[in-house]
């Protein structure tokens, strides 16, 4: 592999559309955030519910410094394990109503380790299409034998489960499906996994802070309790700061302790970040509002958009997919969209299928009721012209 190979490699990635590119956000992350120099209105954080630039938790991520310092200086189980992490996983366990859980660097983590400790070689791990690429890399390295299932398809998914033999069965899904903001049939996943006693692993990234009354998340807003669950979800989305965990049945979290190696091999994550968490499991609990103000945005987006021109998918959560099939075209409606200052970002292959790319429009307890009026305004008048 010469640098010319990496070159052309990088130059086809460019005439096909598909090369990142990263903007520089110059202020807090929020609704109207400055971006490479201009005041913009942002459709692009998973910072549902506005808490990523709360005061209350930046507070408490200072308190957080002066009571512990700023790092934690070892892996948890030598000596990074500190009273912050602990709290943060009592009260988390607490909050969800199950019986315990552990803290992970972040959500891409977690999920490596969830799996790779819960299968191995001789094992079967069953995945959503659609799910987190974080779910599949992890199916990979766990060495089981990884089957993946059409979207959404709960009969594919019981022949797939009926005809394995595998010693032990883990079916993997995103709780709600990160770029089409679906909700995965999470009761008849549960069903299906009792049926052929498997171990049910949901990945809660979008839900956990925004489903549910309280915040709860997808198992909150199902109702749903049960021992072949491992719950799992994010702290840098709707939690507004950074980190993950997974929580259920003492077994599963202490195996997690004994084998999963993104917990054992890596320092323990600073403090400051647990005990802000801390304040936020607060405010996700007590300010209903958040949530209330968020699915208004979400009611609101859909309806306005209803009679234009554009399609989207059916969602009803606060993420909302405009799907425009090709690359070029997501890229000319963002474009469009990014000159009257409202950032969209476009979803393109390898994120979301061939013909799948899409603005991918996330709504936010931070946006007024004008922001997303804007936002279907503008779109309007670009479709319109197209
Ligand atoms: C964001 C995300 C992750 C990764 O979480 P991080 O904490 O950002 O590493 C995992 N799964 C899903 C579905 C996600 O959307």
């Amino acid at each position: 592999m010469t640098y010319a190979q990496l070159a052309a490699e990088l130059a086809a990635l460019e005439t096909r559309g598909l090369r990142r590119q990263r903007r520089m956000l110059e202020s807090p992350q929020g609704a109207h955030a400055v971006v490479d120099g201009r005041d913009v209105i942002a459709f692009c954080s998973n910072n549902y519910l506005g808490l990523a630039s709360d005061p209350r938790l930046a507070a408490a991520a200072r308190e957080g410094i002066a009571r512990y310092g700023v790092g934690a200086g070892a892996s948890h189980l030598i000596l990074g394990h500190m009273s912050a992490h602990h709290a943060l996983e009592e009260e988390l366990a607490r909050c969800l109503g199950l019986p315990r859980a552990l803290l992970f660097s972040n959500g891409y983590m977690a999920n490596i380790g969830i799996v790779t400790a819960l299968a191995g070689r001789g094992d079967a791990v069953f995945g959503d299409k659609l799910n987190h690429a974080s779910l599949n890399d992890a199916a990979l390295l766990s060495r089981a034998d990884f089957k993946r299932y059409a979207h959404g398809d709960m009969e594919a998914l019981a022949r797939l489960l009926e005809k394995s033999r595998a010693r032990r069965k883990l079916v993997v899904s995103d709780a709600v499906f990160s770029m089409d903001g679906d909700l995965a049939p999470v009761p008849e996943l549960l069903r299906l996994c009792e049926l052929h006693d498997a171990w049910l692993v949901l990945d809660d990234a979008h839900g956990f802070g925004v489903l549910g009354a309280a915040g709860g998340g997808v198992l909150e807003h199902y109702g749903m309790v049960s021992p072949r669950i491992v719950y799992m979800a994010t702290l840098g989305k709707a939690a507004g700061v950074f980190g993950a965990f997974a929580a259920g049945a003492p077994e599963v979290i202490e195996t997690l302790v004994q084998r999963a190696r993104p917990y054992i091999y890596t320092t323990a994550s600073p403090p400051l970040l647990a005990h802000a968490l801390l304040a936020s499991l607060g405010i996700i609990r007590t300010e209903g509002w958040r949530r209330e103000r968020l699915a208004q945005h979400v009611f609101s987006l859909k309806q306005q958009l209803v009679t234009g021109p554009w399609r989207l998918l059916s969602s009803e959560t606060a993420i909302q997919p405009l799907v425009t099939g090709s690359s070029e075209s997501a890229l000319r409606v963002a474009a469009a969209l990014a000159e009257r200052g409202l950032l969209v970002p476009a979803i393109r292959p390898p994120t979301v299928p061939r013909g799948g790319s899409r603005l991918r429009i996330s709504l936010s307890a931070a946006h007024t009721e004008d922001d997303v009026n804007k936002l279907v305004s503008a779109l309007n008048e670009i479709g319109q012209a197209a």
